[in-house]
């Protein structure tokens, strides 16, 4: 076993070493890190909601009406009516029968996916997954079996072989990568194979769909989806994760999602924010705030507000970043074990609340 101080040179050998920036606002379009303002492109608050009076109001009146803390479980000290009102509000979008909510996307997954298979059961996840989504497989104890990006013949091969229940695990949009899972392909494989499929909805929620639902929601796939994930952390400017079901699998998390049954309730303010983002999505202004991002993507030929720009080596990739930086805009740098090996990238995330001066500015920049 190394010492932390020998794992840390280590890593800065290999130009992976990570460290923390203050900063004195997160939400874009600006952001300040010592006094310096940038232009930020590296939230995930793809409608600026977080910063949004609707929110603010309802996250405020949230905490004088019932305080800052939750206390307990929702097991142990009750729960409260906002996370029922936030549930339904979840279920109702997402078509679905029930749904639960959770500190954040992680901790959803954590909690769902071991509840959902086990030992003589199977995960078949895309090599693009989601950190969280690798370690829940990991937890289940199920075997795990990983599909090439988005390859459905690959896909296909591994459903054909699979023991137990099945799961497929996969994102509608590639939080890296921008791109967009084949989910009526991934639904039909499905469905011919008897398997049940997991979609994590965590970029797509706010940005896609009529009313903002996700990709399962443009495409009317939404009833043909065993499980939908999402966190509230990203588009909907608030924080939280959440799993949208069948009555009786949501029931049986209450039962067995370990981080929700052992981890104190989120602070009401965070439901209630989260309500207040919900009304926002399905409202015209929603769907104006929508059309915006969707415009600006298209300016860098994008589908989704992320947009990668592959660099492959590590240092070239921070030198890129800090070239950006110089010139007012935060751009991060991704790198292993993030993405894969050789393909360290800037990543670039839109809001609707960037302006179109503010993009060309940066393509210029780039
Ligand atoms: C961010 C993210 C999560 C985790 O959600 P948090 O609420 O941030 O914990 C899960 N899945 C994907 C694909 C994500 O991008």
């Amino acid at each position: 076993m190394h010492s932390p101080q020998e794992a840390l040179s280590s890593l800065e050998e290999k130009g992976l070493l990570r460290s923390l920036r203050q900063i004195s606002s997160p939400s874009p379009p600006k952001v300040v890190i010592n006094d310096h303002e940038l232009i930020n492109f590296s939230s995930n608050d793809y409608l600026g909601l977080s910063q949004h009076p609707a929110l603010v109001e309802a996250a405020s009146k949230a905490i004088r009406d019932y305080g800052t803390g939750s206390t307990a479980s929702r097991l142990v000290c009750g729960s409260l009516d906002l996370f029922h009102r936030l549930e339904e509000q979840i279920a109702s979008g997402k078509k679905t029968e029930a749904a639960l909510t959770f500190a954040n996307g992680y901790a959803t997954a954590m909690g769902t996916i071991p509840a959902l298979v086990g030992k003589n059961d199977t995960i078949i996840l895309d090599k693009l997954a989601h950190a969280c989504l690798i370690d829940a497989a990991k937890l289940s104890g199920a075997t795990l079996r990983i599909f090439p990006h988005n390859d459905l013949n690959k896909l296909a091969k591994l459903l054909n072989s699979s023991k137990g229940r099945t799961l497929i695990v996969t994102e509608s949009v590639f939080s890296m990568d921008g791109d967009l899972c084949p989910l009526a392909d991934i639904v039909s494989l499905k469905e011919k194979y008897g398997a049940l499929l997991l979609l994590d909805e965590a970029h797509s929620v706010g940005v896609l769909g009529p009313n903002g639902h996700g990709l399962a929601e443009e495409l009317g796939l939404q009833e043909k989806i065993d499980f939908q994930m999402g966190t509230m952390g990203k588009a909907l400017g608030s924080a939280g994760g959440y799993l949208a079901a069948s009555r009786a699998w949501i029931d049986l998390l209450i039962n067995k999602a370990r981080s929700f049954i052992y981890s104190t309730a989120p602070p009401p303010a965070q439901a209630a924010a989260s309500l207040a983002a919900l009304k926002i999505l399905v409202s015209p202004e929603g769907a104006e705030k929508r059309r915006t991002l969707l415009s600006l993507c298209r300016l860098f030929d994008s589908p989704t507000p992320i947009v990668p720009r592959i660099i492959g080596e590590n240092d070239e990739a921070i030198a890129a970043s800090i070239n950006l930086f110089k010139k007012g805009f935060l751009v991060p740098a991704i790198r292993y074990p993030t993405v894969p090996r050789g393909t360290a990238r800037l990543r670039i995330t839109l809001s609707s609340s960037h302006t179109v001066p503010q993009i060309s500015e940066l393509l210029k920049a780039l």
